[in-house]
């Protein structure tokens, strides 16, 4: 195609042509989980949001490598540097070694990942796998005179490296205007200024994370783990990195003061960011009750929801918006994109039925060039299905005999839409394997339910319907015959 890949990037707040350090090749890095509790919806979205991105960047050609660690220690309950840290507190409350806490959300995070069918990263660093490689650039930024050692921890100080460095770029945030809405901040007495953030933290006698350093036994900050990752996989400078919104300020600015302060270069052209979500319009929230897991929406199992939702279905929604803007989750929301993702789903399989005629009615090049010139305006993917969409009602047109399409043209259009959804969206059938026996099963019991119907037998047939979705079976009626997708 054409026209050229344009990424929106934070750090210049516009759209650029995206030219990558090595031609046909890209780094990118993006921050991954805090492994200590059940990953929730935002961070699902962050993560299916870069997983396109990733998808559409390897279609286009580009041989990627993509780095998403793992945090497994270092991030504190606050941004402040205090409290205790999130796996260390999670373990001692449940009685279990840190790494135990660690193996059990990180298996689980895998396998909504795995769910949501995300290819997983290129490497998948941990944290507490690169304590050397930060106590390196620790040193390295002590050297430079940009850090200093205060009682056994090591703070980053800003205010030395603003003399020519600029804290604040990413997020467009003026230093004095933050040093004066954290000066109130109690516990920072170690700190000459309440913006420095630890590299290493001296760790207090009940804290059970800990390593030997030059400065003393104790644990790495936070921002510094994505520094050491991103640099040793992906070089001193790279091509994008990415996270979630709320890690702009102040992990990503951090994390472009060390690498600067380290190796005298920016160490990212292209900063993404992914918007959150939202839960019936309201922010969620443990505390209110305006939560909802993953596996709650597969199970349906949550007050808020009318029925259980495919995880298919659940990424096609969150592929309606564009990764930069908010979404809100909403149980009729949802119900809308189950019925466009079984439109899509049903052209795609009615386009093997299709005989072509000798000429097309449309034009299904510039059709399939709109798919391109959606995803290269920043990865549209709202505008990438709207565009499908038009394909999928040409396809209708020509399957009611209203329209036709010739046999190259069939081709073409075919390898594209599978192309886009399968390869690029990341969607699939939303159905599991293709279990033969349980297929036979569902067929019998299909039957035994129409019967149930026919003789107005209602309570049988809902029970049907009824135990199967407990199962995580769901049964759908329409106009072409009854269907079911299996969680
Ligand atoms: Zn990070």
């Amino acid at each position: 195609m054409e026209n050229q890949l344009h990424i929106y990037n934070t750090l210049s707040g516009e759209k650029e042509v995206f030219k990558p350090i090595v031609e046909k090749h890209v780094g990118m890095y993006v921050c991954g989980p805090t492994v200590y509790s059940d990953v929730h919806l935002g961070n699902c979205r962050t993560f299916i949001s870069f997983d396109m991105i990733y998808r559409y960047l390897l279609h286009s050609g580009y041989k990627v490598r993509y780095v998403r660690n793992i945090t497994d220690a270092g991030h504190l309950e606050n941004d402040a540097d205090e409290g205790e840290d999130k796996i260390a507190q999670k373990a001692r409350l449940e009685k279990l070694e840190p790494m135990e806490i660690v193996q059990k959300y990180t298996v689980g995070f895998r396998e909504v990942m795995r769910l949501f069918n995300t290819l997983p990263p290129s490497i998948e660093p941990t944290a507490t796998g690169h304590i050397i490689e930060q106590i390196e650039i620790t040193k390295n930024i002590l050297e430079k005179g940009l850090a200093y050692v205060s009682n056994g921890s090591v703070y980053f100080d800003v205010e030395k490296f603003n003399v020519n460095g600029d804290y604040g770029m990413l997020s467009g945030r003026k230093t004095d205007e933050l040093i004066s809405g954290t000066r109130d901040l109690d516990g920072q007495s170690e700190k000459r200024n309440p913006l420095d953030f630890a590299l290493w933290k001296k760790a207090s006698p009940s804290h059970i994370m800990h390593w030997p350093s030059p400065w003393s036994i104790g644990f790495p900050g936070w921002h510094l783990e994505c520094t050491a990752m991103s640099t040793k996989y992906l070089g001193d400078q790279f091509d994008i990195h990415g996270g979630g919104m709320d890690l702009k300020f102040p992990h990503h600015e951090c994390e472009i003061a060390q690498g600067k302060s380290a190796t005298g270069k920016a160490p990212v052209n292209y900063w993404l960011h992914a918007n959150m979500l939202t839960l019936n319009g309201k922010k969620m929230s443990k505390s209110t009750g305006n939560t909802l897991l993953p596996e709650e929406l597969f199970s349906g199992n949550n007050n808020l929801l009318s029925k259980a939702f495919h995880p298919m279905v659940v990424r096609f929604f969150m592929m309606q918006a564009h990764y930069r803007s908010i979404l809100d989750f909403s149980s009729e929301a949802l119900v809308a994109s189950e019925k466009g993702f079984i439109k899509l789903m049903t052209a795609l399989a009615d386009l093997n039925a299709i005989k072509p005629a000798a000429s097309s009615s449309e034009n299904a090049d510039s059709m399939i060039g709109s798919f391109y010139e959606a995803m290269n305006d920043d990865f549209n993917t709202p505008v990438l299905i709207a565009n499908m969409f038009e394909a999928v009602t040409y396809i209708n047109k020509i399957k009611d005999g209203n329209a036709t399409i010739s046999a190259p043209d069939l081709d073409k259009l075919r390898s594209a839409l599978h192309a886009f959804v399968f390869d690029v969206l990341g969607l699939r059938e939303a159905k599991e394997g293709n279990d033969s026996k349980l297929e036979a099963v569902m067929q019998v019991i299909l039957e035994i339910r129409k019967k149930a119907r026919d003789e107005k037998d209602w309570a049988t047939s809902d029970l049907l319907r009824d135990r199967l979705s407990e199962a995580g079976i769901q049964i759908k009626d329409s106009k072409e015959g009854v269907t079911y997708t299996v969680q």
